[in-house]
């Protein structure tokens, strides 16, 4: 299939083009003729997938009749993000994707000045892409009339409600027509998830691209057994001796990225933390310069990486296991996207065993476990370490970004893995 059978309009299969996109990915060939026939869906992807094009090229076909705007700032169609920084890509994949057509779209999220936002709103939107509640601010401070809605996407709902959104939510639901089309995205299928769709979706048509829970598959994932004081230092090591040029970092807390991002440059290594105590400026300037190449490392916590779409992103580092095991299948979204491979690392101690576990469970598989030399546990109990050997032989070549790693390398580690393999 490609993205001509789709039934797209020719500005669009342009700005598809530009893109350097050849073939439609699977939640874009199924979600496009659903939205383009005005149907409602209730979709189960994850980011990674594609699922943002799936969702904004029949969206803007949809509103590509112009309508004449009335009233005061109407918008229509409205664009629910969890986050910041997945308001401001979305809201860049709408530029992006609609730049030959004739459609006005603006990006509202908190952390900014609302002044200049009200200046856009007040013109007239016709995609607006917000967090809710600077959304809700505009409401109360009516810049903004959500009354001419034609089409709603909640992207995101399982993290919507997981960072407690769901009261705002209701409130907009509350604010649009009745009459309009509306789309569910979301990576899991809470009970709540589903009793959000049943009061907010009309017979939606069901697309699910990856099982629930389940890791994306050109992810490689690992195990490093290691104690918890070691961390740092074998984390420095990896770094160095695998050329990793590019690499994101969960800790589970924001003092924790701090810290780590100190240590890491005190190690010589470049590297920046991105969480939600930092100003929304700081935390632009942080993604763009990971970006772009001038930051080796990115520290993060879930809540500010959630959703972060790094282009080829080759390596996830969970410095420490989520609390929350979907958390997990979330962070190593970040690499292996749209098909590209990618590699996820775990620095497990002792004490995240039963987190580990847990993680295992959900994935319905056990994650190959194995220790570095000069890095082994000392308990013990957790390893069985081959003296003297480690799943990283030697140093690799370093990566580029279209080739993640040498094959030989990988083939390596994934014999070593099996010798150390933990059962
Ligand atoms: P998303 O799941 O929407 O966050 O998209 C993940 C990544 O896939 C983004 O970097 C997109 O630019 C990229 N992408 C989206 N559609 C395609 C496609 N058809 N072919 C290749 N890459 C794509």
């Amino acid at each position: 299939m490609t993205f001509n059978d789709l039934g797209l309009a020719t500005e669009l299969l342009r700005a598809v083009s530009d893109q350097g996109y050849s073939q439609p990915t699977p939640i874009q060939s199924q979600a496009i003729p659903v939205v383009l026939k005005g149907e409602d869906l209730l979709a189960g992807a994850q980011t990674g997938t594609g699922k943002t094009a799936g969702f904004t090229l029949p969206l803007l076909q949809r509103l590509s009749t112009p309508q004449p705007f009335h009233g005061r700032c109407p918008v229509r169609a409205l664009v629910l993000e969890p986050t910041r920084e997945l308001a401001a890509q979305v809201g860049e994949s709408v530029r992006i994707y609609g730049k030959y057509l004739p459609l006005r779209s603006a990006v509202i999220f908190g952390g900014v000045s609302i002044r200049p936002q009200i200046n856009i709103l007040c013109k007239g939107v016709d995609v607006l892409v917000a967090t809710p509640g600077r959304l809700l601010d505009h409401v109360g401070q009516k810049t903004l009339d959500l009354s001419q809605v034609e089409i709603l996407v909640l992207d995101e709902a399982d993290r919507m409600l997981d960072m407690g959104f769901i009261h705002d939510i209701r409130k907009i639901l509350a604010l649009l027509p009745k009459q309009r089309q509306s789309l569910l995205f979301s990576a899991t299928f809470s009970r709540e998830i589903k009793q959000l769709a049943d009061g907010l979706l009309n017979t939606p048509k069901l697309i699910e691209v990856v099982r629930h829970n389940t890791a994306a598959e050109s992810v490689s994932q690992f195990v490093h057994l290691v104690d918890k004081g070691k961390k740092r230092a074998l984390l420095s090591h990896l770094i160095r001796s695998q050329n990793w040029h590019q690499v994101l970092v969960f800790t589970r807390t924001k003092h924790g990225a701090n810290r780590l991002s100190g240590q890491l440059v005190k190690d010589g290594i470049s590297s920046t933390a991105i969480h939600g105590n930092k100003s929304q400026g700081a935390r632009t300037k942080a993604l763009a310069d990971f970006k772009k190449g001038a930051v080796q490392v990115l520290v993060a916590t879930d809540i500010a990486a959630r959703g972060l779409d790094i282009d080829q992103l080759p390596q996830v580092v969970n410095f420490e296991l989520p609390n929350i095991s979907e958390d997990y299948v979330h962070r190593i979204g970040r690499t292996g996207r749209a098909g590209r491979e990618g590699e996820a690392v775990s620095l497990v101690s002792n004490d995240e065993q039963k987190l580990l576990k847990d993680i295992e469970q959900l994935l319905k598989r056990k994650l190959p476990k194995t220790t570095v030399a000069g890095y082994e546990p000392d308990s013990g109990k957790m390893a069985t370490s081959v003296p003297g050997q480690s799943s990283y032989p030697e140093a690799k070549k370093p990566r580029n970004n279209h080739n993640h790693g040498n094959r030989t390398g990988q083939r390596n580690r994934r014999h070593g893995n099996k010798k150390s393999m933990v059962k």
